[in-house]
């Protein structure tokens, strides 16, 4: 177990204060502890106050050095923050999943998404363009152009403790804007790791320090970056009520929000679906990660006709799920990220039997040996109808839903019924319901998929939901413009001087 640790330069205590090469000390400690065995990884020194302004103001001394850095030069930098993490992807791999309980497989995957999101801003670095227009004036030109932002605040969740920093800080750097990174309470080492990771690569290319900060803290810290007027951006990834707090400070002072919040993905199971690809998307959905992914599927929407077959090869499946060590080989769930989850987890099992919901698969927390954290939990599937209150709810767990429907019209309302609008998906090989799934008149979410579930998307596209789920995108395609001002530029290079509109000032 030390092996990776001592690789990444985890230690018993750690400084969570950083510009870079240089580490900050504090007196305010905190501890992480693993849900897989409930032992003490090791300690985080969290910022206070003072500590948050001194980042603050290196931040806005290495933006004016780096914004000035051309785009291709910064993309090569990246580039090897990339290979930095291919060198560490194995150690990293593990320390995500022993901090945060997800299986070995996914903590590797999820190392290999900051590789990916490094490979891609390096190939952007060449390609930041804006459009040119024609001018309605006679010898004038007309173009647009992006511009740096300055700071961008990154406040991120639990879940995705590595990934969902790389996504916004490899487009941001890779923008000429520089970082300042909140990780999750939950999961502090994971960032320490990322951040060491980062600076051995900025120091060998002479990088300025502070391009990339760290500030381990409680949501305090985060609160200060959203207020704060010199942060022009601030993206967020984490519940809906987070969210709101955060929009509303920033709107506040005319800030920028990237809202990445909770969902409340549903699967429509059509008559005419490949079963089998319907279930492992299903049961990977519903379990992977132990159902605390913002994309993990919540609610499957199963037509009539195949309701009973489907619902017994589900149940059938969940029987055969191993549960235990998420670094051991062959389990498909490890533990919750802690026992507050795990109370929310029982707390919405109780409500949902209150509302009516019938289980077909009991869930409870799970006891003996191997499982001692108390974060270990029975993944379960309740019949319910679409309405619950509960089920509109996001529980950030494995529970399941499902619900049946007679006509795709009303499998899309059920679909699209929820306060939350990040991920969907329909099973179905008739092209009719597929192009209904697909069009203004489909699914209402900012991912909607095809004969793949709801969780796990790749970082070309742009990632992000609708509604509650905070209509933010990050990631791929062009979603590097929330990262940047942009600027209209009009140059006249005739002797005239003609007014827009036509509009005559004679002097
Ligand atoms: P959380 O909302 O409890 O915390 C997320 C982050 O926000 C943490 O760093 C926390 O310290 C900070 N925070 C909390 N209150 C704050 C405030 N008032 N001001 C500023 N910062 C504040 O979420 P969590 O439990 O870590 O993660 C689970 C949630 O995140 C789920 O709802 C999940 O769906 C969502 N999530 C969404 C995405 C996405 O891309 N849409 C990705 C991952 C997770």
């Amino acid at each position: 177990m030390q092996d990776f640790l001592n690789t990444l330069k985890i230690n018993e205590t750690n400084s969570g204060v950083s510009t870079g090469s240089h580490w900050f000390s504090s007196s305010i400690n905190t501890s992480s502890a693993s849900p897989v065995d409930g032992k003490t990884i090791g300690t985080v020194q969290l910022a206070s106050g003072s500590d948050y302004e001194t980042i603050i103001q290196e931040a806005q001394k290495a933006f004016a050095i780096w914004r000035s850095v051309p785009a291709p030069k910064r993309g090569d930098v990246i580039r090897q923050v990339g290979d930095g993490f291919r060198r560490y992807k194995k150690e990293l791999g593990s320390l995500i999943s022993y901090e945060t309980g997800k299986s070995l497989q996914e903590g590797l995957g999820e190392v290999q998404e900051v590789i990916d999101i490094c490979d891609f801003a390096s190939g952007l670095s060449r390609q930041i363009s804006g459009l040119t227009m024609h001018s309605e004036r006679p010898l004038h030109r007309m173009y647009e152009q992006y511009h740096p932002l300055g700071i961008v605040g990154i406040i991120t969740a639990f879940n995705f403790p590595a990934a969902v920093w790389a996504w916004n800080s490899a487009l941001a750097w890779v923008c000429g804007d520089v970082t300042v990174w909140k990780p999750s309470p939950k999961a502090p080492l994971t960032a320490i790791a990322c951040q060491k990771i980062t600076a051995e690569i900025f120091t060998l290319n002479q990088v300025p320090e502070a391009v990339s900060s760290l500030l381990c803290g409680n949501n305090d810290i985060g609160e200060l970056l959203s207020r704060d007027t010199r942060i022009p951006l601030v993206s967020a990834t984490g519940s809906t009520a987070m969210g709101r707090k955060v929009a509303v400070a920033v709107a506040q002072r005319l800030g920028r929000s990237l809202l990445e919040l909770g969902g409340n993905n549903a699967i429509i199971i059509t008559p005419d679906a490949d079963l089998q690809l319907a279930l492992t998307a299903s049961v990977f959905g519903a379990v992977g990660t132990a159902g605390q992914r913002c994309t993990s599927t919540r609610r499957l929407i199963i037509h009539s006709s195949i309701y009973d077959t489907f619902k017994n090869q589900l149940v059938k499946a969940y029987h055969q799920l191993k549960i235990g060590n998420p670094l051991e080989h062959g389990i498909h769930m490890g533990p919750l990220i802690d026992k507050a989850a795990v109370e929310g987890y029982l707390t919405a099992i109780d409500r949902c039997k209150e509302e009516g919901g019938a289980f077909l698969v009991e869930g409870g927390l799970l006891e003996g040996y191997g499982y001692e954290s108390g974060c270990y939990v029975k993944p379960c599937i309740a019949e319910v109808n679409p309405d619950l209150p509960i089920v509109r709810e996001e529980t950030f767990a494995p529970i399941l839903y499902i619900m049946k429907y007679e006509t795709i019209e009303e499998a899309i309302a059920i679909q699209n019924g929820v306060s939350q609008g990040l991920s969907s998906a329909i099973m179905s090989t008739n092209l009719r319901e597929t192009e209904l799934f697909l069009s203004s008149v489909g699914s209402d979410c900012g991912i909607a998929n095809v004969n793949i579930g709801t969780s796990g998307a790749e970082i070309g596209g742009a990632f992000g939901g609708e509604k509650d789920s905070g209509g933010g995108r990050e990631s791929g395609s062009d979603s590097w413009k929330a990262y940047m001002r942009r600027q209209t530029n009009t140059i006249n290079f005739g002797n005239q001087l003609p007014l827009a509109q036509g509009i005559k000032f004679d002097l």
